[in-house]
């Protein structure tokens, strides 16, 4: 896929705006939604069997921190909080098995972080097991965890397989030393091989490496022996991420020396060459930040227009709920988002009361779910079709929409999408700036735009 991009589009469309993980996005969550909202959801949702799940675990703890991160972590050395964090967790599960359907089939399982790998093999024996003791796992269930490669063994890749884990994903970010310095996160490339092996030795069915572009002192130059490195590892999936510098929000990004950045128009040549290099070394473009090989799932529901986005990135489960546990964690029902509490002690203490650790979320009007579905069809298939969004919706969705497709003109005169009678594509420059076409969508934009990072 070759791209021929005007750098003065970056000077015109950098400006913050939402990844689209959710709509209505975080920022818009709010404490008027109660625990008796919450439960009245979660009700609603298990009053059929047929809905599968999907289940996320919050797994915060991180050997040291890594300055560019946006997660909600916390850096420990001792074992203690995070053997008092799997008693919680464990108690938490209890609580919310207690109101959900037990025949329910859970479809996909995710650990994120944090870094879920800083727990022993020994307990992520005990949590695998909790798990499969309390939900009725499908045969064939995606089974995924984000790995550190630094304090990774042998015994961690074997304790994950006998309990089921079956994807696996592995930060990597950058293997420039000068990068990695930078950002506080040293590692290099015969670790990441050593694990790698590891894990393929072990019969996981799938491998993702994470990357970051825009980090300090990257450059095109820098980032090819870097992208080099990692297709050699033949991943089958590869998520590269746009750093998202908020100081203001994440105040240890302050490391990050503003001088050292590329800047916006360096960046987005880095994202250039890294979507032309891999277009052309085997792997589709999924969505705004994904690759895959081919005949990988992913890369398959794009091309049939089933692909989903999620707090987890891009999926290819169309309706599952997903049920999250651990502070911070968000869950994602038909009609409502809710997140627990950010805060450690809060969220034992609340659990350890018997209460659902909720701190924040929205219920969707059934505008926000209709436009919910606008959004997310754009971020998936980088296009609409009129007739399939209007069925989707049942109602004629150019007319419902008039003024937001009407402002779509400037997209168009810029080269970032093409119309038809049937539709909207999306061109390639357009995809590097789907964000901004997304917020067309967005009815709440003009409130909280400052949690947001830059669109490029
Ligand atoms: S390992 Fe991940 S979660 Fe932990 S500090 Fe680094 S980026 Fe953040």
């Amino acid at each position: 896929m070759l791209i021929d991009v005007d750098l003065d589009l970056v000077r015109k469309y950098d400006r913050p705006g939402p990844r689209y993980t959710s709509y209505p996005t975080a920022p818009h969550f709010s404490d008027a939604f109660s625990l008796g909202d919450w439960e009245t959801h979660i009700n609603t949702s298990n009053e059929t069997a047929a809905r599968p799940l999907s289940l996320y675990f919050h797994i915060p703890f991180c050997n040291r921190l890594c300055w560019f991160c946006a997660c909600s972590m916390i850096v420990s050395r001792s074992s203690e909080p995070m053997k008092k964090y799997l008693a919680t967790l464990h108690r938490e599960v209890k609580l919310y098995a207690s109101r959900m359907n037990p025949n329910r089939k859970v479809v996909q399982i995710h650990f994120g972080g944090g870094t879920p790998t800083h727990m022993t093999p020994d307990q992520i024996r005990e949590v695998g097991t909790m798990i499969h003791d309390t939900f009725q796992v499908a045969e064939d269930a995606e089974i995924s965890i984000e790995m550190d490669p630094r304090g990774l063994t042998e015994e961690h890749i074997l304790a994950l397989r006998d309990v089921g884990f079956n994807r696996a994903s592995v930060g990597i970010q950058d293997f420039d030393p000068k990068v990695q310095k930078a950002i506080n996160r040293v590692h290099d490339a015969e670790l990441v091989g050593r694990v790698l092996d590891w894990i393929r030795t072990a019969g996981f069915n799938s491998l993702n490496l994470d990357l970051i572009y825009g980090l300090p002192h990257q450059t095109i130059a820098s980032f090819e022996d870097t992208l080099e490195q990692i297709i050699a590892f033949e991943p089958d999936r590869l998520a590269v991420f746009s750093y998202a510098h908020v100081p203001w929000i994440k105040t240890h990004q302050k490391l990050i020396l503003p001088q050292d950045m590329p800047a916006p128009e360096e960046k987005l040549r880095i994202l250039k060459y890294i979507i032309e290099t891999l277009t052309t070394r085997g792997y589709d473009y999924i969505g705004m930040d994904h690759f895959a090989k081919s005949e990988d799932e992913l890369a398959v529901a794009q091309r049939e227009g089933s692909l989903q986005r999620n707090f987890q990135g891009y999926s290819t489960w169309a309706g599952t709920d997903i049920q999250a546990f651990g502070m911070s964690s968000i869950s994602q029902l038909p009609r409502a988002y809710a997140q627990h509490t950010k805060n450690l002690e809060l969220w034992h203490s609340a659990v350890d009361a018997g209460r659902l650790p909720l701190e924040r979320g929205v219920a969707l009007s059934e505008e926000d779910a209709e436009r919910r579905h606008i959004i997310m069809r754009l971020m998936c298939d980088m296009g609409m079709n009129y007739a399939q969004l209007s069925e989707d919706l049942g109602y004629d969705v150019r007319d419902r929409f008039r003024t937001e497709f009407e402002s779509l003109d400037t997209f168009e005169e810029d080269g970032l999408l093409s119309r038809s009678e049937s539709g909207i594509e999306i061109t390639s420059v357009g995809r590097l700036f789907i964000r901004n076409i997304a917020m067309t969508f967005d009815a709440y934009l003009e409130q909280g735009q400052e949690r947001f990072s830059q669109t490029v």
